[in-house]
């Protein structure tokens, strides 16, 4: 039997921070064996990768660096990443606290590798998102497989996967396919600089 308190994040109490856009069900057997009846979730697609658990120590580090890491990381996207930040649906004051490396309220900082499956600190594995939508990439996809594995064990685990990092709905995308694609374009020719 799998309890929560084995889950990476632990299920969160009272008010929901937003909806994901999940419609299917998910069956928790195939799910603890990465089968899935999507391929994308929440405008994430689903990629298998290499899950190794690190030892508890470097975990421990790992969770300890990460504190300035974040603060790096919001004020990089923050300064360069504006349009990408309103395209998500942050407001001016909103941006004004990311430029500060402080994620608003509602909104947190994802490893799309996490601690727990070897992911490090780099902003390449990190994203800005809304917690709804975020705690779903957890709960429904990568705890069910999870969630049994021990310090130093190694699996191959479905993750969700995408290059972006600020979230934009996919409602967003398609409502504003020309915006998106401009600042898709805009960040890549940034990146090849
Ligand atoms: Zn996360």
């Amino acid at each position: 039997m799998i309890t929560a308190d084995k889950f990476v994040h632990a299920k969160r109490k009272g008010k929901k921070g937003g909806k994901g856009n999940l419609t299917a069900t998910v069956d928790r057997t195939n799910a603890a064996q990465g089968k899935f009846p999507f391929t994308e979730i929440n405008g994430f697609k689903l990629k298998e990768v290499e899950w190794t658990v690190p030892d508890k120590q470097t975990r421990k580090q790992r969770r300890r660096a990460f504190n300035a890491v974040r603060t790096e990381f919001l004020k990089h996207i923050g300064t360069t990443m504006e349009p990408a930040l309103r395209e998500m649906g942050l407001n001016d004051k909103q941006i004004q606290l990311v430029k500060k490396g402080r994620a608003p309220v509602g909104y947190n900082v994802h490893h799309k590798l996490p601690i727990h499956g070897g992911g490090k600190n780099e902003f390449s594995n990190l994203i800005l998102m809304p917690i709804g939508p975020h705690d779903e990439l957890h709960h429904k996809v990568m705890d069910p497989q999870v969630a049994q594995m021990q310090s130093g064990e190694s699996k191959k685990v479905v993750i969700p996967w995408t290059d972006d990092m600020v979230y934009v709905s996919p409602e967003r995308k398609k409502s504003q396919p020309q915006k998106s694609a401009l600042i898709a374009k805009a960040l890549r020719a940034r990146s090849e600089r």
